[in-house]
């Protein structure tokens, strides 16, 4: 139904430059190469949830350059992501842990107002602990490449 409306964010991807700048995009898109989000889960962290934050931040830092190189080998197919045992603390897990722990502080937008908003305190956008999703759909407006994109506000 896209390509009927968008027939140009079908086209877009005999364009050399793009297929270039945008190939992985390209490759989870068609279903031929593994979303980042899926092998983060399979990539194991050494380090409690509960760790002082310095800490946390470490073994991120740490685990983002082992992700990066099974990122690469996956897509490489020297190594399959289904042999992978999951780990007891994901990469993924460690970047919620943080992502939670960021809120007691906030800094998530430019405002970086430091509302404790796991407190219930609201900062300048009024949002506090939780977050609401008010519409979620497939978006056919974006640029070309970029068509058809799932949004959610
Ligand atoms: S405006 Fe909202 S998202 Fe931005 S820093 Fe403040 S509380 Fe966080």
């Amino acid at each position: 139904m896209w390509k009927l409306i968008r027939p140009d964010a079908y086209r877009v991807w005999d364009d050399g430059t793009v297929r270039e700048r945008l190939w992985r995009y390209y490759e989870v898109f068609n279903d031929r190469l593994y979303a980042k989000f899926m092998i983060a889960l399979k990539v194991g962290v050494d380090v409690e949830l509960d760790a002082e934050l310095g800490k946390l931040w470490d073994e991120h830092d740490r685990i983002s350059g082992v992700f990066r190189s099974v990122l690469r080998r996956i897509d490489a197919g020297e190594l399959d992501l289904g042999n992978i045992d999951s780990p007891k603390i994901s990469y993924l897990d460690a970047k919620v842990e943080l992502a939670r722990r960021i809120l007691s502080q906030c800094h998530f937008c430019e405002r970086r107002c430091g509302a404790n908003r796991l407190e219930g305190e609201k900062g300048f956008c009024k949002l506090g602990r939780e977050s609401y999703v008010s519409s979620a759909f497939i978006h056919t407006g974006e640029e070309a490449p970029l068509v058809p994109s799932g949004t959610n506000a």
